[in-house]
């Protein structure tokens, strides 16, 4: 195992639907309706320091897909982008964090006991905590050692992909255990159709001959703002990508593998099924990527995109 993982801190305040909570008054009834169902959406973001104070990383698209992930499941949600945004900044500065990630939560609460979602309340929480590299540091600086699930992806049209909701990761949890218990770091999962769809939590990238693949948008994998963000890069940087369905073993003749989240960056892959990604180490384009994302995103370079949001609120629970 190139990584054990990244251990996480608990934080003061918790943002609940326009209040400031403490940590551990963020409770919920046991027979809200997410508990016993998965009836819940949500969001992953990043805050990365720098030079001119906290700054999240492209908080608009990621409430974007919030409020996206709430209309799949007809959940109405009870802010405005405008008051997540503001609700993101404020838990950032109440927390007094340079450096953390940011869980925006939308769940069905106590209301009603049957699968009908439509009889109980939406509660909204926005939590933030320090958290570090998700597949290790080791994992980030070396690669991380991966295999392909024996688990599937869901099919299209089963549960939807582009939403990010809880009852997800039911199948990403059978993923992720069975790779940890055999000895990886990380699962890859194919989709219904046998062709490579993503890992647990993360879009996956193959370089090939200088040219950057990612399997196109088939309604088994979230789109990541990170995998966008990635080709966006790779694009402006002259390097040629391809949005392509990718066989299983296309990422064992890939030159370099690498996944792509907000929880997980850019974390290079450096074996899949114990076969050696290219020559085993972390390679040229992915360590490009690698520092052109973290670097915008930390403020070392220039912003062209304007994915940095600063947070500009004061400290304080107010
Ligand atoms: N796929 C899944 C299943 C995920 O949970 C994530 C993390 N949100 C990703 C892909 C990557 O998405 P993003 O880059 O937006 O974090």
């Amino acid at each position: 195992m190139a990584g054990a993982g990244a251990g996480f801190t608990a934080t003061e305040w918790i943002w609940r639907d326009g209040k400031m909570v403490r940590w551990e008054d963020a409770t919920i009834h046991v027979l809200s309706h997410v508990v016993h169902y998965g009836s819940s959406i949500f969001e992953g973001i990043r805050c990365y320091n720098t030079p001119d104070g906290p700054a999240i990383f492209r908080l608009r698209e990621h409430l974007r897909r919030f409020t996206d992930s709430g209309k799949i499941y007809r959940m109405d949600l009870p802010h405005s982008p405008e008051v997540l945004a503001e609700a993101c900044e404020k838990i950032v500065a109440a927390n007094g964090l340079e450096e953390c990630y940011l869980r925006p939560l939308a769940i069905r609460g106590y209301g009603s006991p049957g699968v009908n979602p439509l009889n109980s309340p939406v509660e909204v929480f926005v939590m933030c905590w320090g958290w570090g590299a998700y597949l290790g540091e080791a994992g980030m600086q070396n690669g991380v050692d991966a295999c392909i699930s024996s688990w599937n992806r869901m099919e299209p049209n089963t549960f939807p992909s582009f939403a990010k909701a809880g009852g997800n990761y039911l199948g990403a949890q059978l993923m992720k255990m069975e790779a940890v218990k055999n000895g990886y770091d990380e699962a890859i999962a194919l989709g219904p159709g046998g062709m490579i769809s993503e890992g647990s939590g993360q879009n996956l990238f193959a370089v090939r001959e200088g040219i950057v693949y990612t399997p196109q948008f088939d309604g088994t994998f979230l789109p990541g703002i990170t995998r966008d963000a990635v080709i966006r890069i790779a694009r402006d940087s002259g390097i040629e990508v391809r949005e392509h369905a990718m066989p299983r073993e296309f990422v064992y003749i890939a030159d370099e593998l690498f996944f792509t989240g907000t929880a997980a960056e850019i974390t290079p892959i450096r074996s899949v099924d114990k076969i050696a990604v290219g020559e085993g180490k972390v390679g040229r384009i992915t360590k490009m990527i690698q520092d052109k994302l973290l670097g915008i995103a930390r403020g070392k370079y220039a912003d062209p995109y304007g994915w940095r949001w600063p947070v500009k609120v004061e400290a304080g629970v107010a």
